[in-house]
């Protein structure tokens, strides 16, 4: 039995898809957060690059993908798409198990699909250096890499807590050549301000924000570079979801359900669009979901409306789910899936009904992962392991009803550099919050 799909290089996408082009009702527009009017372009170019503030904005169904950008893709992609067997005999289930694996990626999760492109339209667009923030390290060790390959300076603040405790994405943002500083740091005013206050601050994703945009506004040829959320990410990662689309064909089967995890929506974005597409456009009936954290439950528990993408109220107001810009969400073992608020178009994918959102607690997540593990092998971020929670569930209401279901979801990292979590749910050490 085949269980492995693989392409070729040709076959990475030459075109991201645009669900903003499809979408059945306009998704709301920006704010400006003195103003509360439609954010103008100019109020965005002071942060990031004009051709990314045209992507943010784009109306074009499909926009290319640059030649240099598919040459680097071409390290890790195309991802390969797997039939989980082993997981479906241990569950018993009638249902087909796929997985898109992006933990292929020199950086370990799929979020070098968009820092690769970032770094290339900000030098297309003169930018010399790039601010950005990180959580566990995932996303700043991403922009790390590409900074390195087109040749920008790449400064980096790291929510201190994960900075003292998770040293090897560090190290590996050091040997790509970034500097990393702890935040709250001692680099911006509102770092200085929030050490004054509490010289232990832990730090959180909304600070960290707030100093990577300081320090962007206050540097010349700065630009920022946010790692998810934003449409232009989600636009960047539906190079997921075009290739498995073709490696279903493939398989030579249609998936009833799909899952990917939840943070701020990239990588769900990313394997979930172009199935949309097909959703609206061919009238497609996937049941489409996203899985989140209960301990930080933006979709399933947070309220449809403006808010701040930061804690310091420095970005646009954005039509989001969410759990307010102050909120700070537990530590849980998925560092990546701890922020206050979801992607606008994930957002307003749900508000539609073209998709649905679970969430659930860690201990049932790292069960799942630690299951996946030891019958296919690889080890799962602890983020995308909220994808196999839902899709174990999935799988057993199959075995219930007696119906064959085709399940697929993304993988969207690997967990090597999460091994300390795993060592934690071993022990018995892991609680539910
Ligand atoms: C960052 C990260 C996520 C969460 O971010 P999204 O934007 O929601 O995709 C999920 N999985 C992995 C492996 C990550 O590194």
């Amino acid at each position: 039995m085949q269980t492995r799909f693989d392409l070729t290089q040709s076959d990475i996408p030459k075109a991201w898809y645009n669900l903003l082009a499809d979408f059945p009702e306009p998704l709301p527009p920006p704010l400006h957060p003195g103003t509360k009017q439609p954010c103008p372009p100019e109020a965005l170019t002071a942060i990031f690059p004009e051709n990314l503030v045209r992507q943010e904005m784009c109306p074009d169904q499909w926009v290319e993908v640059p030649e240099p950008v598919r040459e680097i893709y071409a390290l890790w992609r195309p991802t390969p798409l797997l039939r989980a067997v082993r997981l479906e005999r241990a569950l018993q289930t009638p249902a087909h198990i796929y997985y898109k694996y992006e933990g292929a990626s020199p950086s370990g999760s799929h979020k070098v699909n968009t820092s690769v492109p970032q770094a290339f339209f900000n030098k297309e667009a003169g930018t010399k250096r790039l601010a950005t923030e990180t959580g566990a390290g995932q996303w700043g060790s991403s922009v790390a890499l590409a900074c390195k390959l087109f040749g920008l300076e790449c400064n980096v603040y790291m929510v201190k807590v994960s900075y003292q405790q998770k040293p090897y994405r560090r190290m590996l943002m050091h040997t790509w050549g970034a500097t990393v500083h702890a935040s709250p740091s001692d680099q911006t005013s509102y770092g200085r301000k929030l050490i004054a206050e509490d010289p232990h601050c832990p730090g959180s994703l909304g600070i960290a924000i707030s100093e990577a945009i300081e320090d962007t506004v206050t540097h010349p040829d700065t630009k920022y570079s946010l790692g998810s959320v934003l449409n232009h990410v989600c636009l960047h990662q539906t190079v997921i979801g075009e290739e498995t689309i073709k490696q279903m064909e493939m398989a030579g089967e249609e998936p009833d359900s799909i899952f990917a995890c939840c943070g701020g929506g990239s990588n769900f974005a990313g394997l979930a669009f172009p199935f949309l597409r097909k959703k609206i456009k061919e009238g497609k009936n996937y049941r489409i979901v996203g899985v989140e954290p209960s301990a930080c439950p933006s979709l399933t528990e947070g309220e449809l409306r403006y808010d701040f993408g930061d804690t310091a109220e420095t970005t646009p107001l954005m039509m989001m789910y969410t759990l307010g810009h102050k909120f700070m969400p537990p530590s849980i073992h998925a560092g990546g899936l701890r922020y206050h608020g979801m992607s606008p178009m994930v957002s307003h994918a749900l508000k539609l009904g073209l998709i649905e959102a679970e969430a659930y607690h860690q201990t049932k997540v790292f069960e799942a992962a630690t299951l996946f593990a030891r019958t296919e092998g690889i080890i799962p971020a602890p983020e995308s392991a909220h994808a196999i929670a839902g899709v174990v569930e999935e799988a057993i209401k199959a075995r219930e009803t007696g119906k064959k279901r085709v399940i697929l979801f993304n993988l969207s990292g690997h967990g090597l550099l999460d091994l300390s979590a795993y060592e934690t749910y071993l022990n018995g050490k892991l609680s539910d919050i």
